[in-house]
């Protein structure tokens, strides 16, 4: 089982920026609530500056999505040893 790191340069994710700040959800202008899967275009909401470190496990990529396999380092070493 081979499994790729979100911080590993070749995946590709987007962090989505708040920029109005009346979401409603806490997030200031310019703070990061969310991130996009750049092939599938999966996205997941992440609660606070460090939720993008282990949000990235929970993303509902497409069934052909090719980072299907990407988790966290997180993820790794908690189950992954
Ligand atoms: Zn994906």
């Amino acid at each position: 089982m081979s499994l790729r790191s979100f911080s590993d340069p070749d995946t590709e994710f987007e962090l989505l920026i708040s920029e109005a700040g009346d979401r409603g959800d806490g997030h200031q202008v310019g703070e990061p609530y969310g991130i996009r899967c750049v092939y599938c275009g999966a996205t997941i909401e992440i609660d606070g500056p460090d939720g993008h470190q282990t949000a990235i496990d929970d993303l509902p990529h497409a069934t052909t999505c090719p980072q299907r396999d990407v988790v966290s380092q997180y993820y790794r070493d908690r189950f992954v040893r």
